[in-house]
């Protein structure tokens, strides 16, 4: 059975892993129990489990967050700035094509992996769980499951 201690996850074989904040671990894509594995198999698919440390990846269920995390903080800066060139400058279409796609797709496509991995490292490190999934939480982190 898992354990936990104040400063280490400890796993179902009595390895003990170093616990770390989800910035360190998720936002990187690692895993957030060991920080060595990964997480992610694709660009955003997530794997079944970590292949370092076994972690079981069941849990991880960030929904459509990174998505509202891009869309609050990357999407509309980007928007805001095509805008903002558009009186500025009044280019022509080919500028818009030029620097407003490219700036579109990275403000809306890259942040997404580290923010995705961020909140699946976050749903591990706080215990964060949906209602009716304790009994999973217990096999994970060890303990009576939380009402
Ligand atoms: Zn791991």
């Amino acid at each position: 059975m898992d354990q936990t201690s104040d400063t280490h996850w400890i796993d179902q074989n009595g390895r003990a892993w170093k616990k770390r904040p989800a910035h360190e671990t998720g936002a990187l894509g690692r895993c957030p129990r060991c920080g060595e594995g990964h997480i992610f198999t694709g660009f955003l698919t997530v794997r079944d489990h970590c292949e370092v440390c076994g972690l079981d990846y069941s849990f991880a269920d960030p929904a459509d967050g990174p998505a509202v995390f891009v869309q609050l903080f990357a999407c509309v800066p980007g928007v805001v700035f095509i805008v903002m060139l558009e009186i500025m400058a009044r280019p022509g279409l080919w500028v818009h094509l030029a620097v407003g796609v490219p700036v579109l797709i990275l403000t809306a496509i890259l942040p997404l992996r580290p923010i995705k991995g961020w909140l699946i490292a976050a749903q591990f490190t706080t215990r964060a769980q949906e209602a009716g999934t304790a009994a999973l939480w217990a096999k994970l982190h060890g303990g009576e499951p939380r009402g």
